[in-house]
């Protein structure tokens, strides 16, 4: 165990390692984060935060002269990043990066271990391109195999037609077949180093444009009658990963199946309702984890919740928020700039306690 006092580095600087910041220090922990230049907005949850590329190696030993575990609140980390490290100091092995920065490597991961995704075909060239509009057909997706988020690196491909006018962008690329769902949801679960995993209950998600708005429970009988299936392939995912901390998978739910999307191996936007609505948040059961502490329950506390992304100048009407009706839990991370399309904040509604 890792005893509170110490000091945990977080590689990332974003929304999610501020808010893993803020229950590292409720557990009495001091935070020290790392990277490069840009709105880091964890730092004001940090005791120290290191600004620098994620190529520099005595920047990086500096942060890891400092640190007592280190884990990571963006997937992106570069892996020659991660591998300057210290590898004891990991909270959890780098392969869980490896696998989930590239959707080529994911897909065929989650397939190894009895999966569906949608179906896919790599692009490598104009032909490949060609090729895979034919084969897995349209309506579809392209997108770039590694670095997309939120829906950017990502191009539709609505028919036959469209289909024409589709170029190769010049990068590794998937093109996968539209999933006709009812539904999407996550599984979101922790994995102790011992082993254990709990699961928090999935939210039904939207998204608008590839981004999620809004995560919604009770997801609906379609959700909860696949979510047996899409917690075996998540609990897969991490034993076979020895993962340690929070995960979380996304799923379709079809009329045929649970069908997998990606994996994010963090703590995620549609798990931020745990704050107020779960025995224990994401968060602080990520910290536990990874310090080696008693895991949290993960039971949810109230028969309705709602989360939703408060994107672009939207944050500026805090004011008008808090005033709605259903006492509203407003979380703003602290931005410079609102700019359109930006997550900003979220805003938790919590229904009936549950008894
Ligand atoms: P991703 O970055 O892969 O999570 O994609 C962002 C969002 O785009 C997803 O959450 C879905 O709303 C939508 N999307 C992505 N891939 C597909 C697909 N193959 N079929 C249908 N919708 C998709």
């Amino acid at each position: 165990m890792l005893a509170p006092g110490s000091t945990i580095g977080i590689l990332g600087g974003g929304q999610l390692g501020r808010m893993m910041a803020m229950s590292a220090l409720q557990l009495g922990y001091k935070v020290i984060g790392f990277a490069p230049e840009g709105d880091n907005v964890a730092a004001a949850a940090c005791s120290d935060f290191i600004t620098a590329d994620w190529d520099d190696t005595a920047a990086l030993s500096d942060f890891a002269a400092c640190c007592d575990v280190v884990t990571w609140e963006f997937e992106n980390v570069p892996l020659g990043t991660v591998a300057a490290l210290p590898q004891t100091l990991l909270a959890c092995p780098s392969r869980a990066l490896e696998v989930a920065q590239d959707r080529l490597n994911e897909k065929a991961f989650a397939t190894s271990l009895g999966g569906t995704p949608a179906p896919y075909a790599r692009i490598e060239t104009e032909d490949d391109l060609s090729a895979a509009l034919v084969r897995v057909g349209t309506p579809g997706i392209l997108k770039t195999a590694r670095d997309g988020y939120d829906g950017k690196g990502q191009w539709r491909v609505r028919s036959a037609l469209e289909a024409s006018g589709v170029r190769f962008p010049g990068v590794t690329c998937i093109y996968e077949g539209f999933v006709t769902y009812e539904t999407e949801f996550s599984v979101i679960l922790v994995r102790g180093a011992d082993g254990s995993v709990k699961f928090w209950d999935s939210t039904a998600n939207l998204h608008d444009g590839g981004m999620l708005t809004q995560s919604i429970l009770p997801a609906g009988a379609m959700v909860e009658a696949q979510v047996p299936q899409a917690r075996d392939l998540a609990a897969k995912v991490a034993e076979s990963l020895g993962y340690v901390g929070v995960l979380t998978l996304e799923f379709f739910a079809t009329r045929e199946g649970p069908v997998f999307n990606e994996m994010a191996p963090r703590v995620h936007n549609s798990g931020h309702w745990t704050i107020e609505g779960a025995a224990t948040s994401q968060f602080e059961n990520h910290i536990r984890a990874i310090c080696g502490l008693p895991l949290g329950g993960t039971a949810t506390r109230f028969g309705s919740i709602e989360m939703r992304n408060i994107v672009g100048e939207d944050a500026l009407r805090a004011h008008a928020i808090l005033a709605e009706p259903g006492e509203p839990h407003l979380h703003l991370y602290g931005k410079r700039e609102a700019r359109e399309g930006r997550k900003m904040g979220h805003v938790t509604r919590v229904g009936h306690a549950i008894r």
